[in-house]
């Protein structure tokens, strides 16, 4: 049999790329030695976020399959890739628990102050006073932006915090018992923590904008552990600038990993690296389903996780 050979686009954890090597010619994105390679690429495999749009397509007419790794795959041009009869896989489910525990992670850390208590202490700041109060957690209102997997599993933890909770999706969920919201804007509107946890995409796009905010008010905070697309950044800076709103957790970013310094400045916020499924245990999990969806794929056996898009395709 021929050899398989596929195209990385993103840098991966240094296992994935072991893997890969083990099966597969792997083609590095940054290093086309052969201009020729491209046309004999069956795969590509990449983060969510990179581009791979009807361009980069055009250039490996023998493509098939786009291994995502990750959950979002805002990246990726779907559309384009079905024209071409590519199947597209991502990620999902493996890394709920991970994305939730960090959710929370921010929540705690933004209400409490975690962060800024930390450097409080560091800087020797305590023998001149106590720090300051802040805001309590349970029992307060919890707003979902987004109520799917990851927001399902947010909410379990939440409500063992006895937070009150309520949501907006596209649509309402009657097996849940969780009060359905129209818009973000009039969820906004009634709690005290707005958390996003929707994809990213052209529908989400700048979804939390001013009006949100405005609406979330100055006691209001806002979680991002979606993407960093769903926000009207330039609209949350001024937000937490002018103490529209009283701060915000942040995983996720329009401009990373060169996050904008009007951000890095502010004292409201708690920020992390876009690491909410980075354990070793759960990025292991995504490395695997990646081969298995890579694997089934050229076995002619049924994906294990192919996007909603490509679910009942035909794939061989
Ligand atoms: P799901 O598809 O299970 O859930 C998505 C939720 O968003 C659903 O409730 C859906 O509504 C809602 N939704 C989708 N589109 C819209 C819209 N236009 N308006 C309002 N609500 C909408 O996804 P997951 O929970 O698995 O993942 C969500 C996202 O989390 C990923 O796409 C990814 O971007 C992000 N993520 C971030 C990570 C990080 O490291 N920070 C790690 C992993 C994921 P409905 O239920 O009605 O369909």
């Amino acid at each position: 049999m021929e050899p398989i050979e596929i195209l990385r686009v993103s840098n991966l954890h240094t296992f994935l790329i072991d893997d890969l090597n083990k099966a597969y010619i792997v083609h590095d994105h940054n290093h086309i030695n052969e201009p020729d390679a491209l046309k004999r690429v069956v795969a590509i495999v990449g983060e969510g976020e990179t581009k791979i749009d009807r361009k980069l397509l055009a250039l490996m007419p023998n493509v098939k399959i786009i291994s995502v790794f990750g959950a979002g795959y805002e990246g990726v041009d779907v559309h384009a890739a079905i024209e071409r009869g590519i199947v597209v896989t991502h990620t999902p489910g493996v890394l709920n628990n991970d994305v939730a525990d960090l959710a929370m992670g921010l929540l705690i850390s933004v209400s409490r102050q975690i962060p800024q208590a930390d450097r409080f202490v560091r800087a020797g700041d305590w023998v001149d006073g106590p720090y300051d109060l802040t805001k309590k957690l349970s029992a307060a209102k919890l707003g979902m932006v987004g109520l799917g997997r990851i927001g399902q599993a947010i909410a379990k933890r939440a409500s063992a915090f006895d937070m009150k909770i309520s949501y907006t999706a596209r649509t309402p969920k009657a097996e849940l018992p969780y009060l359905y919201y129209p818009s973000a804007k009039a969820l906004a509107a009634e709690v005290d923590f707005l958390l996003a946890i929707v994809p990213g995409g052209p529908t989400t796009k700048a979804m939390i904008n001013k009006e949100v905010f405005e609406a979330l008010g100055p006691k209001g905070y806002f979680i991002n552990v979606s993407s960093g697309s769903v926000v009207d950044q330039p609209a949350l800076i001024k937000a937490l600038q002018d103490k529209v709103i009283a701060g915000a957790g942040l995983d996720v970013y329009n401009d990373e990993p060169r996050i904008s310094p009007e951000i890095r400045h502010l004292s409201n916020v708690v920020l992390t690296p876009h690491m909410a499924s980075g354990t070793f245990e759960t990025r292991r999990a995504m490395a695997d389903l990646v081969l298995a969806n890579l694997s089934a794929y050229f076995e002619g056996t049924k994906l294990p996780t192919p996007v909603p898009e490509c679910q009942g395709l035909i794939t061989k």
